[in-house]
């Protein structure tokens, strides 16, 4: 481990030009060619380590790349190849440079940060998978395959990577994730999530003339939020979040429409398919006279803390220990790519990218000095 964090050290200034690169090329999830043009930055990068490129071509999002290192496995099954996963879109429209610009100052407690859209979520932690196998590459010690792949839609629930980043998985031994870290630590479980949306049709009336004839939307609405946000249960770590809603036209019409966008939360795999039901079984209120429409389900399953996921942290922790940092874990009520990894039993260590604060923030930002142990770390990950 001390020769990795030498090694990371003499390599930090490069490790900032390339999160640099990166956060430059803006790459918003729904602009194909701006998020192409980051990828292409990371391919040539791929290549000029030794990698081999290959692109999954996308017609709607941008491309996914994926980049293996090190020998190439002949034996059968996952031996110990890994898979570090990350993305290259961010959440941040074209042009935001202009109001967030990608720069190195130092925050109103004197620390160096590195800030601008991306940075944290998470351009930084692609740069440290890059530089970690340049490490090994450097040091000969890549002993057994690494497939990089970066997603171009993760920030949009990753409607095309999802089935590349599954099969992938299958044929790995573990599978890292490049996301930020929780504070300092690395993340051993991730709740799942699912998004629905309800539409209350009613009947629309004078509100003075002719109130008896109306079927308020509106009124049957406010009755559901009620019933589905019941259903919250923070002890099991379910959450529902009516989060938008709308309806209705003046204030003196009976409303005819309403609706109303919910964000469930679970942390047990088997809560998700139960609260899906309780969804599909909602029924407008008796006598409301209305209909409703129900939309949605389950987008990630939650990535429970397995026995697979708390032996990887322990031998992240141990090797930590090694130069001194007390390397701790968390869970995080947010979820990522590794949601879907961890749900196929793939054991799956999640946080291991950069740190710092703001991901989806206006004052994105990562701490410097927490490059060069982090990048240490997740090479000897790899190497071991
Ligand atoms: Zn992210």
């Amino acid at each position: 481990m001390r020769a990795l964090l030498a090694g990371a050290r003499r390599k930090q200034s490069q490790l900032l030009d390339l999160t640099q690169k990166l956060v430059l090329a803006e790459s918003p999830s729904d602009s194909k060619s701006a998020v192409d043009a980051c990828m292409d930055l990371a391919a040539v990068h791929a290549k000029s380590l030794g990698g081999r490129v290959k692109r999954h071509r996308q017609r709607a999002w941008g491309d996914v790349l994926e980049l293996r290192f090190g020998p190439r496995k002949t034996k059968s099954g996952p031996g110990r190849r890994i898979l570090l996963l990350g993305h290259l879109d961010t959440v941040w429209p074209l042009g935001t440079l202009k109001s967030m610009p990608c720069r190195i100052a130092a925050d109103s407690a004197g620390q160096h940060r590195l800030w601008g859209p991306g940075t944290l979520d998470m351009k930084a932690g692609v740069a440290m998978a890059f530089t970690a196998i340049e490490l090994l590459t450097e040091a000969a010690t890549l002993s057994s395959e690494i497939i990089i792949l970066l997603n171009s839609e993760e920030e949009v629930g990753s409607p095309v990577s999802r089935p590349i980043t599954e099969s992938l998985a299958q044929q790995c031994a573990a599978v890292y994730v490049l996301e930020p870290a929780q504070n300092l630590a690395y993340k051993t479980s991730r709740k799942g999530t699912g998004n629905w949306r309800i539409t209350v049709h009613g009947l629309a009336a004078h509100a003075g003339v002719d109130f008896t004839r109306g079927r308020s939307a509106i009124l049957e609405l406010g009755r559901q939020i009620e019933k589905i946000s019941a259903w919250t249960d923070l002890d099991k770590g379910i959450t529902l979040n009516v989060g938008t809603i709308g309806g209705g036209t003046k204030t003196n019409v009976v409303p005819a429409e309403a609706w109303a966008e919910i964000d469930l939360r679970v942390a047990k795999r088997t809560d998700g398919p139960r609260i899906e039901k309780r969804f599909a079984a909602l029924k407008p209120t008796v006598k409301s006279g209305t209909t409703l429409t129900v939309g949605g389900g389950i987008n990630r399953p939650p990535m429970e803390r397995t026995r697979g996921t708390v032996q990887l942290f322990r031998r992240a922790q141990s090797l930590a220990a090694e130069i001194d940092w007390q390397l701790t874990e968390a869970s995080t009520g947010g979820a990522s790519d590794g949601n879907f990894t961890s749900a196929l039993g793939i054991p799956t260590l999640d946080g291991m990218g950069a740190v710092g604060e703001g991901a989806h923030a206006t004052h994105e930002s990562i701490l410097i000095e927490h490059f060069a142990p982090r990048t240490a770390l997740l090479a000897a990950m790899l190497a071991t």
